[in-house]
């Protein structure tokens, strides 16, 4: 599998989005040169490997971080930049799978996600187009507003902002009654995701990490009572060694950790950004500027951004988009979901690969002492992958436990991974009939 998707990504070119048009300067982040020794070693330089950096650093730990291509290549400066709160599950389904205790620490870890992501944003002066307007999740039939509104009770329950708007007040809101009632989450909010990667990458800088661009690892080893990382340009010999590489694992060096990534099921995600509407229609489509996902299996996410465009997001193809015709699903659903769009022109078509885990929950593990991993955010890492890198982050630099949401777990093999691109159509087809079915 990893053989297969390496073929496809090549981490030398900086993928074309809207992010990349309009992001500032990129922090210096040369590649490794030479031999290093340090305290923590991090592959992989988006959310989760920065903010880990970051966390580690402020504990007073040497670290480096080496990244295949340039910091903020991978998901995260690619995704939609929606800032939200939680996990895909409810709390009450995180506590029966994981017990009540357990359950709470973690759905309260995840809950103050996004508090962490705008207190980094405020303290290292991040220039990315950050708004905390909160979070739509309209109902896409009328039935799901249930599970919505058990959703909600279950947050209010909790002590979290959060209200329901009929469907008048969710049009207008969202600017067309496509939907039917939705959730307001006010803890949610917005970032240019490639502005936020590169300022958590400045901020590591500054709290004294290094981190190395164009710097591919392509072996990690135990040497001694730590270990031997080898990248492009040099070796770097670390106490510890923290693999921050999500639905990348094992794409850019086949063969690295093929186990972690066979743990999981790298999923693409595909967006369409409009030209800047006009004020009117700024005006009429989410004008107090919130996000929204809505409660499809499949689920539409989107929102505007700093110039006034509309950005729609999807599930995407399985294999890397080849041509503007590849996102024609996303195009046919934005001008659907708000018809007044049919004319205005799409200026930026782009894709990114999260990951999915098979109980939706993020994993960590540690199969040896000093080697750790984290991922699997199931389209909830903005917020997720900066909180759990920086509990990796802090665990690595000072050893104690408690820094960490979630238990260290074996790392699990997807039964019949091979298949998964069988497994992953016969399932877009089910859950595509599904949300048909219940339109
Ligand atoms: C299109 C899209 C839209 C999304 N929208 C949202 C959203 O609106 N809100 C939200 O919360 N989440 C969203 N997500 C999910 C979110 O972007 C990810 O969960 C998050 O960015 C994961 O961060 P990460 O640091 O773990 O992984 P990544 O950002 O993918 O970083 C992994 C890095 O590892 C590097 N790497 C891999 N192998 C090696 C190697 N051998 N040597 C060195 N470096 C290596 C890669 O180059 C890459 O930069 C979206 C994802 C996509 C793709």
């Amino acid at each position: 599998m990893p053989q297969q998707l390496a073929s496809m990504i090549d981490p030398k070119a900086l993928p074309p989005s809207l992010w990349a048009d309009t992001v500032e300067e990129a922090p210096e982040a040369a590649p490794l040169d030479g031999d290093v020794v340090c305290d923590l070693a991090i592959v992989g330089a988006g959310f989760t490997g920065l903010s880990a950096a970051l966390h580690a650093a402020r504990e007073g730990a040497s670290v480096v971080v080496l990244e295949a291509s340039e910091p903020g290549w991978g998901a995260s400066g690619r995704n939609g930049g929606e800032v939200l709160p939680g996990l895909k599950l409810l709390p009450e389904e995180i506590c029966g799978l994981m017990g009540r205790e357990a359950g709470e620490a973690l759905v309260a870890f995840a809950e103050a996600g996004p508090d962490l992501v705008f207190e980094l944003i405020e303290r290292y002066a991040i220039t990315c187009e950050a708004t905390r307007a909160g979070w739509l999740r309209p109902a896409h039939t009328k039935s799901a507003e249930d599970g919505l509104k058990e959703n909600l009770r279950q947050l209010v329950e909790r002590g979290h902002a959060a209200e329901w708007l009929e469907a008048p007040d969710a049009a207008a809101q969202l600017g067309t009654d496509t939907w039917h009632g939705a959730m307001l989450d006010h803890r949610g909010g917005t970032v240019q995701p490639f502005g936020y990667a590169r300022g958590l990458c400045r901020a590591a800088l500054q709290e004294g990490a290094r981190v190395c661009g164009s710097s591919p690892v392509s072996e990690v080893k135990r040497a001694g009572d730590g270990w031997q990382i080898t990248a492009r340009g040099g070796q770097v010999k670390a106490g510890k060694v923290l693999l921050a590489t999500n639905a990348y694992t094992g794409c850019l060096s086949p063969g690295l950790n093929d186990r972690l990534a066979l743990s999981i099921m790298p999923v693409s995600s595909f967006i369409v950004a409009t030209e800047p509407l006009s004020h009117n229609l700024q005006k009429t489509i989410l004008p107090q500027g919130q996000c929204f996902s809505d409660s499809r299996r499949f689920l539409l996410y989107g929102r505007k951004d700093a110039a006034g465009r509309m950005l729609l997001g999807g599930r995407g193809l399985l294999r890397e988009p080849r041509g503007p015709d590849d996102f024609g699903h996303i195009e046919k659903a934005l001008r659907q979901a708000y018809p007044m769009l049919a004319d205005v022109r799409i200026s930026h078509r782009w894709s990114g690969r999260l990951a999915v885990t098979p109980d939706y929950l993020p994993h960590v593990h540690e199969p040896e002492p000093g080697l750790l991993m984290a991922l699997g955010y199931t389209g909830r890492g903005v917020a997720l992958a900066t909180a759990l890198g920086g509990a990796m982050g802090r665990y690595a630099a000072t050893g104690d436990q408690s820094h960490l949401p979630l238990p260290l777990t074996a790392i699990t093999p997807i039964p019949f991974h091979g298949a998964r691109a069988l497994y992953a159509g016969a399932l877009f087809t089910w859950y595509r009939a599904l949300d048909a079915l219940s339109n």
